[in-house]
């Protein structure tokens, strides 16, 4: 599968907007310390030839996998961002946020990679109801319960780490 958008009527009318839509394939990517996988993204918009650069203009939806932060379920989050970018067939050091391309196709792969890389949410929950993993025991609250924390905290040890967990989900 190929992640290339072929753009020669607009490097041969520059000027002119070209509409298009396309899906792109994201390889799964380590974010924050975990992997995370993409549902194919759609690029939609225009492309628009200047000389030597392409400039593509539009939105991008697609579907990260994530884990809960407290539960470790998978979460699918869905990302809708707006795409200004800019390729280039010659490397300019004044512009380092321009991709390169050759002859008449945009290899689309990087530039949807990185910006759904920036629309990643730091930390998901499932629900913001997940009751998550019990600190001492490890099952997970939302499916099961345990006596763990019943009666006030057993030990220090796990009121400490409760109370890191508490902090984290602030
Ligand atoms: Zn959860
Ligand atoms: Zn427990």
């Amino acid at each position: 599968m190929s992640n290339t958008l072929n753009v020669a009527p607009a490097l041969k009318n520059p000027g002119q907007l070209y509409p298009f839509s396309t899906e792109v394939f994201v390889e799964p990517t380590e974010v924050f310390g975990e992997a995370v996988c993409f549902a194919p993204a759609r690029l939609e918009g225009t492309a628009l030839g200047a000389g030597e650069t392409v400039k593509l203009h539009g939105s991008l939806a697609a579907e990260a996998v994530r884990h809960c932060a407290r539960c470790l379920c998978e979460v699918r989050v869905p990302i809708r961002v707006d795409v200004d970018e800019t390729f280039a067939r010659e490397a300019d050091p004044d512009e380092p946020d321009r991709y390169p391309f050759e002859g008449s196709e945009l290899d689309l792969t990087d530039c949807v990679h990185d910006n759904l890389v920036l629309e990643l949410p730091i930390r998901v929950v499932c629900s913001e109801d997940c009751k998550g993993l019990c600190p001492v025991c490890g099952i997970n609250r939302n499916l099961d319960s345990c006596t763990c924390l019943e009666g006030g905290v057993a030990n220090p040890f796990s009121a400490l780490k409760a109370m890191v967990e508490n902090d984290e989900e602030v």
